[in-house]
């Protein structure tokens, strides 16, 4: 079972269905989402014991854990689910976005150290997720612009400009969306990965600062950083 909900989720799924394996992948269900290679289960299991029942009952064999980095309750609950059954678990995770020659990065331990690091009266672009909002919420003194999948509980929240948008982005399309919001500071959680680095490269060009997002504590070390690594450690199973 890949547990998914990322790029790279996706890729190994299309990379296990060609090979005809008898693969499922499991999507929280909150984000629409295009059609999947394989086999999909949708929603939560209901915690760690939910998980443990789903996992006993289907036979599961191996899970590749190839959710989001944020994914601070499902990653560990799965780590500890699958030692308790035997289950071998791996971790896929993608490496940290690193800051180049130009970036002014500031490094927050948690959104809500990011939220208490906004510039006064800023103009913040908040690149975070609709999950994520809560704590920026406080900041009435600061003009929000949002941009999410789908519109976050509080987004009619006066100080909040929202741009439902999903990605990949481009560059340019980031550049201009700045400039037309007058952005001054934008906030990202260190997802690395391709498909949301335009906005740094268009930070980096215009001299704007970003508000790094450190990864949580306490998620499982990662096994392999790419679908085609955890394809080589899969091969005992094809
Ligand atoms: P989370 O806080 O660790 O998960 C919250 C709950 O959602 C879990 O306890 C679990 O419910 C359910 N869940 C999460 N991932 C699941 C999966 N792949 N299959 C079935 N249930 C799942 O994680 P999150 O931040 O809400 O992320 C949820 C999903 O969105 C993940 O699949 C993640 O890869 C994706 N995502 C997250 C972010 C982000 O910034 N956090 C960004 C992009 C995509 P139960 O306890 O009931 O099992």
């Amino acid at each position: 079972m890949i547990l998914g909900g990322t790029v790279e989720a996706r890729d190994l799924a299309a990379r296990l269905a060609a090979k005809g394996a008898d693969a499922v992948t499991s999507l929280a269900g909150r984000a629409t989402r295009p059609a999947y290679p394989g086999k999909v289960r949708v929603g939560g299991f209901g915690g760690a014991a939910g998980l443990r029942d789903y996992l006993a009952t289907e036979g599961v064999a191996v899970v590749v854990d190839a959710t989001h980095p944020f994914a601070a309750v499902m990653s560990p609950n799965a780590a500890v689910v699958c030692a308790e059954l035997g289950v071998e678990y791996l971790r896929l995770e993608r490496p940290e976005w690193r800051p180049a020659v130009g970036d002014d990065w500031r490094d927050a331990a948690s959104l809500e150290e990011a939220a208490e690091m906004l510039p006064l009266a800023s103009r913040a672009f908040l690149a975070v997720g609709a999950q994520s909002l809560p704590p920026f919420l406080r900041r009435t003194d600061a003009a929000l612009i949002v941009r999410s999948i789908v519109r976050p509980d509080g987004g009619e929240h006066p100080n909040i400009t929202m741009v439902e948008a999903k990605g990949p982005f481009t560059v340019e399309g980031e550049r201009a969306l700045f400039q037309a919001h007058r952005v001054e500071v934008i906030v990202a959680k260190n997802a690395g990965g391709r498909a949301a680095d335009a906005k740094l490269v268009a930070a980096r060009e215009l001299g704007l600062p970003v508000i790094m997002v450190r990864r949580p504590a306490g998620q499982p070390a990662a096994d392999a950083a790419t679908p085609e690594a955890i394809m080589v450690r899969l091969q005992p199973h094809l």
